[in-house]
């Protein structure tokens, strides 16, 4: 089992995290620009607390 990418928390429901990452890496560029994604391999996992962190830090570069 893997940890989180960027905090290394342990949990079970990956696949919750790594959707909700997907979708955010697929329609939202900016999100996708970000140095902590692209700096994820295709294996990575994060958690909804660190998704939530990024999605913050993109908004604030608006
Ligand atoms: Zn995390």
């Amino acid at each position: 089992m893997k940890n989180c990418f960027v905090c290394g928390k342990k949990k079970e429901d990956y696949e919750v995290w790594w959707n909700k990452l997907a979708i955010a890496i697929t329609y939202d560029s900016e999100f996708q620009n970000n140095d902590i994604v692209c700096s994820m391999s295709d294996k990575s996992v994060m958690c909804h607390k660190c998704i939530k962190t990024i999605e913050k830090i993109v908004e604030e570069k608006l």
